[in-house]
């Protein structure tokens, strides 16, 4: 018997949404395990709850009900402001429409993390501008994201999720804007820094074939969670 606990377990997670008086359930009894280490894949049909889990999971968003813990901290159970300092600290989030701040240049935004955990030692800065030479933007640090292919952004937004070395990065669709051959090649970038740094990665696709590339595939459906066999 395993007896090792999961790094990330979900039990019996309740969610749902006001809507007018209606209340729109997501998810009624949602239990899922994650290991460390795991490169998981998320599908499932538009509305069904992808990003509401993410959000879950990073703590942006409480469940009605059930308990999240990843490693040996129990996210539903902390306040406020200590979701925002395990988020900060721990988890990296990738958007579909990567969400950089247009008005920091490209070291800037990668940088950002680290500045809101106060690991701005000269080294920490030293190494985080390495990644910007492992996602093909070393000679871009100056300039400003809308000077940047759709690409070149999502590449860079990835290097800025993981500068911090998050226990947890959480990509939501992040292919999902990108033509398919600028989507092959993040998803390979993902894949090598994933196998890079060993981190436990949750990535939401509609891309089968991106799927497939998981250590595992889960489809949410109607508040249920499957596995799919590969
Ligand atoms: P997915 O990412 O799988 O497309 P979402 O998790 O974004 O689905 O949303 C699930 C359902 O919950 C959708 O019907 C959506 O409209 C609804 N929803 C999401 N966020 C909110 C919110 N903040 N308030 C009300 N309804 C929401
Ligand atoms: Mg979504």
């Amino acid at each position: 018997m395993n007896l090792t606990p999961s790094f990330i377990t979900i039990r019996h997670l309740k969610k749902h949404y006001a809507e007018g008086d209606q209340p729109r359930t997501i998810f009624t009894d949602l239990t899922l395990d994650i290991q460390r280490g795991e490169f998981v894949a998320l599908l499932g049909p538009s509305g069904c709850g992808k990003s509401t889990l993410l959000n879950l999971l990073g703590g942006i968003d409480l469940p009605d009900d059930g308990q999240i813990r990843i490693a040996d901290q129990i996210v539903t159970s902390m306040s406020e402001v200590e979701r925002t300092r395990f988020r900060r600290r721990h988890i990296g989030f990738i958007f579909q429409f990567f969400n950089l701040i247009p008005t920091l240049t490209v070291a800037e935004n990668l940088l950002l993390p680290l500045e809101l955990n106060g690991l701005m030692s000269a080294e920490q800065q030293d190494q985080a501008l390495q990644l910007l030479d492992n996602v093909g933007l070393g000679d871009r640090r100056a300039s400003f994201p809308e000077r940047l292919s759709g690409g070149e952004q999502q590449r860079l937004a990835i290097a800025r999720s993981v500068v911090h070395a998050p226990w947890l990065l959480l990509a939501d669709e992040p292919t999902g804007n990108l033509d398919a051959m600028t989507g092959d090649r993040i998803l390979e970038l993902l894949l090598k820094l994933h196998r890079q740094a060993q981190t436990t990665v949750v990535m939401v696709t509609h891309s089968r074939e991106a799927a497939a590339r998981a250590d595992r595939v889960l489809v949410l459906d109607a508040g249920q969670i499957r596995e799919m066999a590969q």
